[in-house]
């Protein structure tokens, strides 16, 4: 039946586009005079019927009769959402690299012309694992001032999901300051809001490893169209896309199919886009499009109540001055101030005893050790100025002697490669400069690196007293 359509429909149309809509198409099955057709993706299906429905009409009927009946199967790639990292979430059959899905009989179409008796599904059942973790949700993601803005921004996108000027919602901050956390916690949210869409969360790295996997199985129409069935996209320290251009360049018609079609982005990165580097400029400024949230260090009320709310779900009780030591002497890291409770409780409950101060102290050195590894900015000028036998304020001073401004450029430099400071905050350090005055400074060196003697051995010392 279906070679005798194919046959009629060729004689139809063009050959480009019988080869393209449909050659990739494969017959399944026919029974009560409905034929079941699959298709490769969801797109496939809307282009088919946005532009051959008649004609698939006329030729199903010419064979089948009036009562004739088309059901679209959408093919699914199994590679692009499943796998890692929850995989309690996943279904425990082990599943084919090729799941058809069955779509219900229902019709929710726009398009009149598809009323019976020609049957075209509406497209209900798609099913992608989120790869959600329930346990980041909104009710542990406890507030305060560092991230009052960017919580209640995921909180509007979670209950209007497209619905806000809040798309994309770019969430920046450091490491270990809730980003993950705060962009499963929307997801979470509107999965139960809003059940019957489509949510993927999903690391930036991850979705650069599908998309290499793709250009080299050819699949790359079929990643894209994968990407373009989801409702609200969630994509995980898209800074590692830097310097990525084949993947910009995919996420990018994704991200404007999805954006055009009202559907929400929400991106997280552990910069601001103004400190973003090797992001194409068409990309940043679609991240400018929408509200750029910041999650800053959190202050010592927020430090303690996050512990609290630790120590209170796992049913632990410590001293309050143990807490306030914790509290007092971790600062920037969300993550390590889990991480030294975490710890303190271990040891409790293995040893069977109080936690005393001095075992506080003692774990919370070796967090905060680990920590202090990172050079300061005041630590880069010093010794930059040092090197060149100069004072800090000199080194920072308005002055143009070259070898003043060649000092001032290298701590610019090396603050960027040895911080994570943003531009703009090493800018304001270093003598109050603004951030294009640092990207400046930066350039210049890697200019000077390659071509100047001298200043190459410049970079080589000082780069030894750093690391
Ligand atoms: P990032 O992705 O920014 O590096 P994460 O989202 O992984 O940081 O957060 C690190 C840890 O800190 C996680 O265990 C997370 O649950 C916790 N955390 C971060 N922010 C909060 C918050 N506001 N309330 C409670 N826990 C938080
Ligand atoms: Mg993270």
């Amino acid at each position: 039946v279906w070679n005798h359509c194919l046959d009629f429909i060729k004689d139809n149309i063009q050959p480009q586009a019988f080869k393209t809509w449909f050659e990739p198409i494969k017959p399944v099955k026919l029974s009560d005079n409905a034929l079941s057709i699959q298709v490769p993706s969801k797109f496939f299906y809307e282009w088919l019927e946005e532009h051959y429905v008649k004609l698939l009409k006329v030729a199903l009927t010419k064979e089948l009769g009036e009562t004739a009946k088309l059901v679209y199967i959408i093919k699914m790639e199994n590679t692009y959402g499943n796998r890692e990292p929850f995989t309690e979430k996943i279904p425990s059959s082990n599943r084919s690299h090729v799941e058809p899905q069955e779509l219900d009989v229902a019709i929710k179409s726009k398009n009149p012309e598809l009323k019976n008796p020609f049957v075209i599904p509406g497209i209900r059942n798609i099913k992608i694992e989120s790869q959600l973790n329930p346990s980041y949700n909104f009710d542990n993601f406890l507030e305060g001032d560092s991230n009052r803005l960017a919580r209640s921004a995921g909180m509007a996108v979670a209950n209007k999901p497209g619905g806000t000027s809040f798309n994309p919602l770019l969430v920046f901050g450091g490491v270990g300051l809730g980003k993950t956390h705060l962009a499963h916690a929307i997801g979470v949210e509107i999965k139960d809001k809003y059940p019957e869409r489509t949510v993927l969360y999903i690391s930036a790295e991850k979705f650069t490893q599908q998309y290499i996997e793709s250009v080299k199985k050819n699949t790359r129409n079929d990643f894209i169209h994968f990407y373009q069935l989801i409702d609200v996209l969630i994509i995980d320290d898209v800074q590692f896309l830097s310097g990525k251009s084949g993947t910009q360049d995919v996420f990018f018609h994704i991200f404007n199919h999805l954006h055009q079609n009202g559907k929400q982005v929400i991106l997280t990165s552990d910069k601001a886009p103004v400190d973003m580097q090797d992001i194409e400029q068409r990309l940043l400024s679609r991240f400018k499009w929408g509200l750029s949230a910041e999650l800053q260090t959190p202050d010592y009320e927020t430090r303690i109540s996050i512990l609290k709310n630790k120590l209170y779900r796992d049913g632990v009780e410590m001293p309050d001055d143990i807490i306030d030591y914790v509290a007092k002497h971790i600062k920037t890291n969300i993550r390590e101030l889990e991480g030294a409770i975490i710890s303190l409780i271990a040891q409790s409950s293995f040893n069977k005893k109080e936690v005393t101060l001095e075992l506080a102290q003692l774990v919370v050195e070796k967090f905060v050790k680990n920590t202090k590894r990172e050079v300061s900015i005041d630590y880069i000028q010093k010794v930059v100025s040092d090197y060149f036998e100069m004072d800090v304020a000199t080194l920072q001073s308005k002055t143009r002697k070259r070898h003043i401004v060649q000092a001032r450029q290298l701590a610019m430099f090396f603050a960027k490669k040895f911080t994570k400071a943003s531009l703009a905050s090493i800018g304001s350090q270093i003598g109050k400069r603004d951030h294009a005055t640092v990207l400046h400074a930066c350039k210049t060196v890697d200019n000077l690196a390659e071509t100047d003697k001298q200043f190459r051995k410049y970079i080589d010392d000082l780069t030894k007293k750093f690391s």
